[in-house]
């Protein structure tokens, strides 16, 4: 029998309306580039990564796996028009070209990555203008897809995928997981006769920084969608966080789920989580204090090392990561073996490369892009050890995963040690800040710009975590939302 062809592949951007870095096509290239056809298996093949778990589901299945795109660029502002246009375009040229390669019509279905919050220049809902582009190249054949924790879904994505599975772990550590479970869903559709019905219920909230899912009171929630799940006739449910810096009127939080052949059923479950998650709406915010009242809580006790996030420079969230606030209060109060993952300069990194290793420089670093980044943190600085920072992600999220952050640089001054890097990223890990000869495990105190995701490598041996709030482009308390639907939770009392 011949094996079904199933084209796979991914376009995949987080968009915040408040970064002022700009994306482009060509932003892939910070990341893993613009990745086509063949070349999808060398760069993605047994990573911890929604296509890598496509192409290990798809093998299990004995699928035959035609690889379209993939194009993933660091969250950053709004794509432009034309540049969504091309890649979207291109997507949907390889979908039909893989559906003719045996001159044998069209693919028998489509696993896609998408985030689930782009928002490209006048497309609010760039996730649903994908996939209705890529419900008429695949005709009548399954579209699954996997999504990001933090999508804002809307009718439109619900209406031209026949399945959606989001990501359930945050930090995201499932996505290979997920994608073999779009691989799974695929092959009941094709072979099982299973019809995914697939419902959303929307909430008309944004989800609090409360949402690590090995932690109470998120973790509950999981658990329910769980539970959800085990019921006679439920596939898969899922629960969005949302996205709002995307600030597009269908941003949200929601639940999705897909049945066997019922779409009641569906949308009754998708509604009764929905309506717990709703009923306990306060329970998912969370107030945040700076890095000065955090080291005034902590004292100087331990257990160490305390790490310290400032989510609102998170490069994962589309910040610059050159914010200064906590450089500056570590700097300031002169912490012994303390660190900050990452700033991103592109200029002190250059500045440490041209002193090189062993060297001290006068260095003001970070705080370059925008006023709203705080200012340089000026000192002299000595160059412990600088790279062309290419590395591989030693996980666990991306693990197996080659990429660069450009000219890097390992500087201290005094007792307090920073990572300059060139590209933007958040330190999902610490192999870059280990090959520049920083240690974190080593540290008392380490600063990370990352909002969750760090945790999946830094958590196990921290002896603390605290997330603080420091001056950003993405400040909560400074952010004006323009474009959300409203009302919605807690920016309007619901
Ligand atoms: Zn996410």
């Amino acid at each position: 029998m011949a094996r079904e062809r199933i084209a796979f592949g991914c376009i995949a951007h987080e968009t915040s309306a408040f970064s002022p870095v700009p994306t482009t096509i060509a932003s892939a290239e910070e990341r893993f580039g613009y990745v086509r056809g063949e070349d999808l298996f060398t760069s993605f093949r047994g990573t911890n990564t929604p296509v890598g778990g496509f192409i290990d589901g798809g093998e299990h299945h004995g699928f035959e796996l035609l690889p379209t795109i993939y194009w993933e660029a660091h969250p950053g502002g709004p794509l432009p028009a034309a540049d969504f246009a091309a890649l979207v375009r291109e997507l949907v040229d390889r979908i039909a070209a893989a559906g003719a390669v045996h001159g044998v019509g069209a693919v028998h279905g489509v696993l896609l990555e998408l985030h689930g919050s782009m928002v490209a220049e006048g497309e609010d809902d760039a996730d649903g203008a994908i996939l209705r582009a890529v419900r008429r190249a695949a005709g009548a054949a399954p579209v699954i897809v996997q999504l990001d924790i933090h999508s804002n879904v809307s009718a439109e994505m619900v209406e031209h995928a026949d399945g959606i599975i989001v990501r359930e772990s945050y930090p995201e550590v499932d996505q290979a997981e997920r994608g073999r479970e779009c691989a799974d869903l695929m092959a009941r559709v094709l072979r099982d006769g299973v019809r995914p019905a697939l419902a959303l219920a929307p909430l008309p909230m944004i989800w609090g920084k409360n949402q690590i899912t090995a932690h109470p009171p998120m973790r509950e929630a999981i658990e329910r969608l769980h539970e959800l799940e085990e019921r006679p006739g439920i596939l898969y449910a899922s629960i969005s966080t949302c996205f709002p810096l995307a600030d597009a009127p269908h941003v949200g939080a929601s639940v999705s789920v897909i049945a066997d052949g019922d779409r009641a059923l569906a949308q009754r479950s998708a509604d009764e989580l929905a309506a717990w998650i709703f009923a306990r709406r306060a329970d998912w915010q969370t107030s945040v204090p700076t890095t000065a009242e955090v080291l005034d809580e902590i004292g100087s006790t331990g257990p160490y090392p305390i790490v310290i996030a400032d989510s609102n420079d998170n490069c994962g969230g589309g910040a610059p990561g050159d914010s200064t606030g906590m450089l500056r209060t570590f700097v300031e109060r002169a912490l012994d073996d303390a660190c900050v993952l990452y700033i991103v300069d592109p200029q002190a990194a250059l500045a440490c490369h041209r002193a090189g290793a062993g060297a001290t420089v006068r260095l003001a670093v970070g705080g370059k892009s925008v006023p709203a980044q705080g200012r340089p943190v000026e000192a002299e600085w000595q160059v412990v050890a600088v790279s062309d920072g290419a590395y591989t992600y030693d996980g666990p999220m991306n693990a197996g995963l080659s990429t660069t952050l450009g000219p890097s640089a390992h500087v201290r001054t005094s007792g307090v040690h920073v990572i300059i890097v060139t590209y933007r990223d958040q330190p999902f890990d610490s192999a870059l800040a280990r090959s520049l000869g920083l240690h974190p495990q080593r540290m008392r105190y380490v600063g990370v710009k990352s909002t969750g995701h760090f945790r999946a490598h830094f958590e196990p041996f921290a002896g603390a975590i605290r997330t603080v709030n420091e001056p950003s482009v993405h400040d909560p308390t400074q952010v004006r939302y323009r474009n959300l639907g409203r009302p919605v939770y807690p920016i309007d009392p619901l």
